[in-house]
C-alpha cells in the first residue's frame, strides 16, 4: 500500500475536509480513506462515503446493470431469431402439407384464369 502523504502544510492532527479546508472533518470515507465534512459525505448502505466514491460505486452498479441489459437484449435477439426460425419452419411445414398443385403453379394458373 502506498498511501499518498498529505502536504506538509496540513498537520495530521487537524483533520479537515479535503475539499473544504476551513471545515473540520466529520467523517472518514472508508473507501478512499480521506476525511470529509458533513456536507461532503453521503450515507450509502449504512456507510458514510464521499461523493466521489459513491459515484464510483453507483457507476459500477450502472455498468453491471448495462451489461445485464445487454445480456437480456442478446437473449431477446436469440429468442427473436428462434421465433423467426420457428415461423419459417412453420411456413415450410405448411408448404409441404399443401397440395401438389399449389407447388407446380397450377393453383396460381387457376387463380389467374379466374381473374382474367
Ligand atoms: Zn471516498
Ligand atoms: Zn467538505
Amino acid at each position: 500500500m502506498s498511501a499518498v502523504s498529505p502536504p506538509l502544510t496540513d498537520p495530521l492532527h487537524a483533520r479537515r475536509c479535503v475539499r473544504h479546508v476551513e471545515r473540520e472533518a466529520a467523517a472518514r470515507c472508508p473507501d478512499c480513506g480521506e476525511f470529509f465534512c458533513r456536507e461532503c459525505v453521503v450515507e450509502h448502505h449504512g456507510r458514510l462515503l464521499c461523493s466521489a466514491c459513491l459515484q464510483r460505486i453507483t457507476v459500477a452498479k450502472e455498468r453491471r446493470r448495462e451489461r445485464w441489459a445487454a445480456v437480456t437484449r442478446s437473449a431477446a435477439n436469440v429468442a427473436g431469431m428462434a421465433a423467426l426460425w420457428l415461423a419459417f419452419y412453420w411456413v415450410g411445414a405448411v408448404l409441404v402439407k399443401m397440395p401438389p398443385e399449389f407447388h407446380d403453379g397450377s393453383v396460381w394458373k387457376k387463380l389467374v384464369e379466374r381473374t382474367e
